[in-house]
């Protein structure tokens, strides 16, 4: 399969640098994107810039009906989309996976469109009229990861053109043909280059980040990654939302059933095989019932099915790319040789492709790799501790603050805990489900700015105020 590299000033165009997608259920070339050229990426910005001006004068409304049909576009080719998105990323089409990420999509999209950009009258009589209207920026560049690619590149999108800016969105090189297709699909709602898409070589997300005609970097990544945006956005003073890594802690209080907390940690860990911002990445576990938890969760980890994502019965499909199935098979082989005791999993499949199996570690401590870094894998950390405040310490021992989670039946004493974890979203009960209608970001190294809601749309404008 050959794909166009861009999609700019309402068309298609192929570029002459070819980027290879590779199935990450076999291992084999799925596709090949003819990549834009740096003037073709520049073509783009252009675009995004032309159509800025008549995109931010047209009435609310108008852009909140051409908002709804792409909500629209997205249901009726869900099954195509989802597809590709299999193919390319290897989560399965059924359960957590592509189809449900579709879903979520048209969901985000809607709320986005009827979300309002309201005035705020500070004072209206007879001394002063002072009122703050929301204005867009301009071009927008949003840079998205792979691990959710459809989902995240609506989450930036959608509030960037609601607000009436334009915009230039870089998928993952890894998982660019969902997005490159879903794009060109919705020219058939948006203005020409209102939604532009370059995929290219490694220089075109620099080259988006450092550009002066772009008023806003909208990114979804590593930690690292971030650090490089924002040295290059320094130069011309870019605003920026960055959704970075996490390591989220999970803390089970000794009151909890483990068989009846069995299926919802399982998910809150593997959900999209581990390979979620806000996945459960290192789990804590009371002391009185440690066995009790690691033995409902192996239970549980043995009726998981995993396998090719086109498959319909598969419920875990393959890591998405090498380096991350090498750095999980990495991070497990060091657990182990540090005397971790490995309840399940723990060898790399001899198929074809990137499978790895579901892999519970027990008997593994804070200061091991597995659990100071964010693994991003289908590989889980449990970790034992006696005294709540101490585990509370150690979940906030690290750099990132994303999510976190507290386990309990006392939900007031849950909830007092939540507020101590530092980190966006704290949970009880369960960890990492979302709602558009509530603020999700990161502190600390998780980056700054928040998505979703009216104040994620706030991320988008510029505040203007009319004093008279
Ligand atoms: P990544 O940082 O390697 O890449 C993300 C995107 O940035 C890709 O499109 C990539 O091509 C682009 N990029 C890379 N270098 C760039 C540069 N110098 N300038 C501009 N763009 C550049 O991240 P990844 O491996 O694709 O995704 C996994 C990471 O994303 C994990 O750490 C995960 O926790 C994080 N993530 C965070 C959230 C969140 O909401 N906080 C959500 C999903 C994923």
């Amino acid at each position: 399969m050959r794909i166009f590299g861009g999609v700019y000033g309402g068309a298609v165009h192929r570029g002459d640098h070819p980027v290879e997608v590779i199935n990450p259920a076999d291992g084999a070339v799925l596709a090949t994107v003819d990549g834009v050229s740096a003037a073709q990426a520049e073509a783009a910005i252009s675009s995004a810039r032309a159509a800025f001006p008549a995109w931010a004068a047209l009435p609310d409304e108008e852009r909140q009906r051409l908002m709804l049909q792409c909500a629209d576009i997205i249901e009726q080719h869900a099954e195509e989309l989802a597809t590709l998105l299999t193919q390319e990323q290897g989560k399965p089409l059924n359960g957590l996976g592509s189809r449900f990420e579709l879903s979520m999509a048209a969901t985000w999209t809607r709320n986005a469109a009827n979300l309002s950009l309201p005035v705020d009258i500070i004072q209206s009589d007879d001394e002063a009229h002072v009122a703050v209207h929301r204005m867009p920026l301009g071009v927008v560049a949003a840079i998205v990861p792979w691990n959710w690619p459809l989902l995240i590149a609506i989450w930036q999108v959608m509030p960037a053109i609601r607000a009436g800016n334009t915009v230039v969105l870089k998928p993952s090189p890894f998982t660019p043909l969902s997005t490159l297709r879903l794009v060109e699909l919705l020219q058939d709602a948006l203005p020409a280059g209102v939604l532009n898409a370059v995929v290219g070589d490694e220089a075109v997300g620099p080259m988006l980040t450092a550009h002066p005609d772009v008023a806003k970097v909208s990114f979804t990544g590593s930690s690292a990654t971030g650090r490089r945006i924002m040295a290059s956005a320094a130069s011309t003073l870019k605003r920026l939302t960055l959704e970075l890594g996490g390591n989220d802690a999970g803390i089970v209080l000794p009151d909890c059933d483990p068989d009846e907390i069995a299926e919802a940690l399982f998910w809150s860990a593997f959900i999209n095989n581990g390979q979620t911002c806000v996945a459960l990445k290192r789990l804590y576990v009371h002391d009185d019932i440690y066995d009790g938890v690691c033995n409902a969760l192996l239970a549980y980890a043995r009726t998981v099915k995993v396998g090719d994502g086109r498959d319909e019965s598969s419920q875990l499909g393959p890591i998405q790319n090498r380096l991350q199935y090498e750095k999980v098979s990495r991070l497990v082989e060091r657990a182990r040789a540090d005397g971790a005791r490995i309840l399940c999993g723990g060898e790399p499949s001899e198929e074809d492709g990137y499978f790895y199996p579901v892999t519970l570690i027990a008997d593994v401590t804070d200061g091991t790799p597995i659990v100071d870094e964010e693994q991003f894998g289908p590989a889980l950390p449990i970790i034992r501790y006696s005294d709540v405040n101490d585990a509370i310490r150690r979940a906030n021992a690290t750099e990132v603050g994303l999510g976190g989670s507290i386990w309990s039946k006392d939900i007031a004493k849950a909830r007092s805990l939540a507020t101590r974890l530092e980190c966006g979203t704290a949970w009880v009960n369960k960890h990492g489900p979302i709602r558009p209608d509530t603020p999700f970001g990161g502190i600390k190294a998780s980056g700054f700015g928040v998505q979703f809601g009216p104040l994620g749309l706030d991320e988008f404008v510029s505040l203007h105020v009319v004093h008279d």
